[in-house]
């Protein structure tokens, strides 16, 4: 036997009964564990052990017995800026701590400082100090006390009595509306600006007043551009056989789903008619073919409960354009004493085709029908590339195509400015412009 190989025995036994006696040791120490009651001994331990029976108990006496057992006493000094805020349903809060920024009509505020003077001191705003404010979501009310004489004045973020603008809380639920935000982004750019915002409730509560209040201010301004599409006729006299006036509008579609030349089954679309000459809208159509609460008793084959239903349409995504801009033409001379006699628009074969259907203004009366430039000019351009996608083509020749359309599409307009500025009569200026857009290839091309 080598003394090498004796010595790892010895070492090999040495470290048996090292590790005999860790084992030992962690035994005894389990046994401890298991054998002492540290919640017994241990005021702290068993102080924190209670809640744990709270949660587990299915008596709710003895829970709040327990919890006024803990020591709380300190915890009462900390008070909340908000505490001072009494907040109630109607969206009232009322703080006597001037903090953050407001909204306010800037006009009306300082003519309420302006005119602030009063008593027989002759004490004005500078003499007063701020008492407390009234905030109903963005609308402020601030109270002040006048030093001096004691008066009480009270200072509105905008006037109530004017009825002129929107109040503040629905003009910001419609400013959400218009660029498609909804409460929590409006809270929390709110916040950003440091604005105490609404509440919740008020919100929803604002959204469903505010379509009617939409409504409305649409109707009054088509009134108010009927009247100066109106006014500008009769300057110009243009005036039919029957002393009705004339103007010419422009009118167009629009649908809820992204739908160039295919998948047209969106479910709702609308159609505006604008004067050419104010440049205003004078009509509006809205044609919808789904409502979520007529859908969902149909798809539980129940009746559908009383609601506000928008659907007015059960025909295809196509017609709706055609059916509400005829609409708006059989309305023209009741809404604003006018007839379209010209039409302005894309190249939808439909809506032509459904007025002379339809014939708004009677069988002897035509509208005409202008070609929209921007329409044109985009056919021109979907037609140009067309060519480019021809594999008969030289592939130069069609990169040429393909790098120069803008410039071919320039080069048409351009030609349109320069004829409509020259003083000949209008045939003239027509065949000389026909004759330039169809040298303008050449033209560019070199
Ligand atoms: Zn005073
Ligand atoms: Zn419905």
């Amino acid at each position: 036997m080598s003394p090498y190989k004796t010595k790892t025995r010895v070492l090999k036994s040495s470290k048996r009964k090292m590790t005999q006696k860790m084992r030992n040791m962690r035994q005894k120490k389990i046994e401890i564990n298991y054998d002492s009651d540290l919640t017994a001994n241990n005021p702290v331990l068993r102080e924190c052990s209670t809640p744990y029976k709270i949660i587990f108990d299915d008596n709710p006496q003895q829970a709040l017995s327990n919890i006024s057992d803990l020591n709380i006493s300190e915890i009462n000094n900390h008070i909340l800026p908000l505490e001072n805020e009494n907040c109630n349903y109607n969206d009232t809060a009322t703080t006597n701590c001037l903090e953050g920024r407001r909204i306010v009509d800037i006009k009306h505020l300082f003519k309420q400082i302006q005119n602030s003077k009063h008593g027989k001191f002759d004490c004005s705003f500078l003499d007063m100090e701020f008492k407390n404010e009234i905030r109903k979501g963005y609308n402020s009310v601030f109270y002040f006390k006048c030093k001096m004489c004691g008066t009480t004045s009270s200072f509105t973020s905008e006037n109530q009595n004017e009825n002129k603008y929107l109040e503040i809380n629905q003009a910001i639920v419609n400013g959400t509306l218009a660029i498609g935000i909804g409460y929590t982004q409006l809270s929390e750019f709110s916040a950003s600006a440091e604005i105490p915002a609404l509440s919740s409730t008020s919100y929803i509560k604002i959204l469903n007043n505010v379509s009617d209040s939409v409504n409305n201010s649409a109707i009054e301004e088509m009134k108010s551009a009927g009247e100066e599409e109106r006014r500008i006729a009769l300057e110009r006299g243009n005036v039919d056989d029957k002393g009705v006036l004339l103007c010419t509008v422009i009118a167009d579609g629009q649908w809820s789903k992204r739908s160039y030349k295919t998948k047209l089954n969106a479910f709702s679309g609308a159609a505006a008619i604008i004067g050419l000459q104010t440049k205003k809208v004078l009509f509006i159509g809205i044609r919808n073919r789904y409502c979520c609460v007529c859908q969902r008793a149909r798809t539980k084959k129940e009746a559908a409960p009383s609601h506000l239903c928008f659907l007015n349409w059960s025909k295809s995504s196509t017609s709706m354009e055609s059916d509400a801009i005829v609409e708006g033409f059989l309305q023209s001379v009741n809404m604003h004493g006018l007839k379209y006699n010209k039409l302005i628009g894309d190249g939808d074969s439909s809506v032509t085709k459904k007025i002379n259907e339809v014939l708004p203004y009677g069988s002897n009366f035509q509208i005409k029908k202008i070609e929209c430039r921007n329409h044109l000019l985009r056919n021109y351009c979907t037609k140009m590339m067309a060519l480019t996608k021809r594999a008969d083509y030289p592939i130069n020749v069609r990169k040429c195509i393909s790098n120069n359309i803008l410039r071919f599409r320039s080069d048409v307009t351009k030609a349109m400015e320069h004829h409509l500025n020259t003083n000949l009569p209008v045939q003239h200026q027509i065949t000389e412009l026909r004759k330039d857009i169809e040298n303008s290839l050449y033209h560019r091309l070199g």
